[in-house]
């Protein structure tokens, strides 16, 4: 059962010519990676989407319709709620803990919309967070909207370690012009890790190259570029303006990889070096990094789920290689009733009462259970049920990604 997302490892070949950082899917650096990036491909750093208000309409925004331009929160995939005005604070976010916890979360991204929208907000998740989880718990937030800089100082205060400003493509040649330019330099003085994160957008290698050149002045930390993908929110734009899928089996948009290679390789020709993952050898170097689609959809999700999977695992679930969860499902005929059938497996089939579960209307059990009664003839008749494998995402809503119909057809050949 293939994850969803997971695309297959682009071809390195042409990446490794170039004796460029490390490779992860082709993701690719120069200098010391950020905290924020090291803890996101261990799949140890909780998305925190604050708020989807924002005043940009980029043309590659990639946020779906449920959350764009909606003032709505999520912890990963779980929705959690905002606090009303006056509520104690600390009570407030136990599902935001609780969703730490259940991926033993070193860290958070602090997303949105923009998350600078609702500054007052930021402030209280990252005093909440590092009371909880203490000053080690690193935090960073992405902003691409203009916003009053007394936040700056504030938001360290409450713990916040890096800031990842967005700027607009039209300022990338411009920086010390935009709006960008007197936040970046507030961020470096007060002691964040200040860094530019950007789509990896075709045909940009100038001036991103600029962008690298005027942010190492500034004093900050580094520049990372996503390759651009398509995804539901964004693909009618992107068509729009003309951009191609790089090939039918992933989400990447054709040019955006090799964009990050030539920016890659015209810092390396600027003195730029390959950085030693972990240490600290080489923490005075600036850091340029190309995150791929693959790295980003597959890997860092895929470490994610794993550490969640493994923590709300039901005892008859089986864990896949992505991390996702497979179970048997018994669903009982119309007028059937999930209680007898569940009966019925624990009392003439043996099956540990700790492998019956009655869920939605329906017998959830092991996947072994559900095929061997499926393989037997005329037990599913018998029971009055139909059954599947269910594969699901081990995330609050557990999405199913993959129902496979029992009995199993018979693959041989022979
Ligand atoms: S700033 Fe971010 S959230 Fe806002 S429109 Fe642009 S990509 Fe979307």
């Amino acid at each position: 059962m293939a994850h969803p997302l997971g695309g297959p490892d682009l071809a390195q070949k042409p990446l490794a010519e170039h004796g460029l950082g490390e490779k992860y899917a082709g993701s690719r650096h120069l200098g010391v990676l950020p905290m924020g990036c090291i803890q996101c491909r261990e799949g140890a750093k909780l998305v925190l989407f604050v708020t989807g208000m924002c005043d940009k309409e980029c043309f590659y925004c990639p946020v779906s319709r449920e959350k764009m331009y909606r003032d709505v929160m999520f912890a990963n995939e779980r929705a959690i709620h905002p606090p009303r005005d006056g509520q104690p604070v600390g009570e407030h976010w136990k599902d935001l803990f609780d969703e730490c916890d259940l991926i033993s979360a070193k860290g958070a991204g602090i997303t949105g919309g923009d998350p600078m929208v609702k500054p007052e907000r930021v402030e209280q998740v990252c005093k909440a967070l590092k009371a909880r989880y203490g000053p080690d718990f690193h935090i960073h937030l992405y902003t691409s909207c203009a916003f009053d800089l007394k936040w700056i100082p504030i938001l360290k205060a409450a713990g916040l370690d890096e800031m990842r400003f967005h700027p607009d493509v039209r300022d990338y040649e411009r920086m010390p012009e935009s709006w960008h330019h007197a936040a970046i330099a507030e961020a470096v003085r007060v002691g964040l890790t200040t860094t530019i994160e950007i789509p990896c957008i075709p045909g940009k290698e100038k001036a991103i190259l600029a962008m690298a050149d005027y942010l190492q002045k500034a004093g900050a930390n580094g520049l990372n570029m996503n390759e651009l993908e398509f995804s539901d929110p964004n693909i009618a734009n992107l068509k729009r303006f003309g951009y191609q899928p790089a090939n039918d089996e992933t989400q990447s948009v054709a040019g955006s990889r090799e964009t990050g290679l030539a920016v890659l390789a015209g810092w390396k020709a600027r003195g730029g070096v390959a950085g030693e993952p972990g240490t600290s050898r080489r923490s005075s170097a600036f850091a340029v990094h190309f995150c791929s689609s693959p790295f980003k959809d597959a890997i860092q999700l895929m470490q994610r789920f794993k550490r969640r999977a493994t923590n709300v695992q039901r005892p008859f679930e089986e864990q896949t290689e992505e991390g996702t969860l497979v179970f048997g499902v018994l669903q009982p005929l119309p007028g059937g009733d999930p209680g007898e059938v569940a009966e019925a497996l624990r009392g003439d089939f043996e099956v540990p009462a700790e492998w019956v579960f009655v869920e939605n209307g329906r017998v959830e059990t092991a996947p072994w259970v559900a095929e061997e009664l499926a393989g037997e003839e005329g037990v599913l008749e018998e029971l009055g049920v139909t059954a599947w494998l269910s594969e699901v995402h081990p995330t609050a809503t557990r999405l199913e990604v993959e129902r496979t119909p029992l009995p199993l057809a018979d693959t041989d050949d022979a």
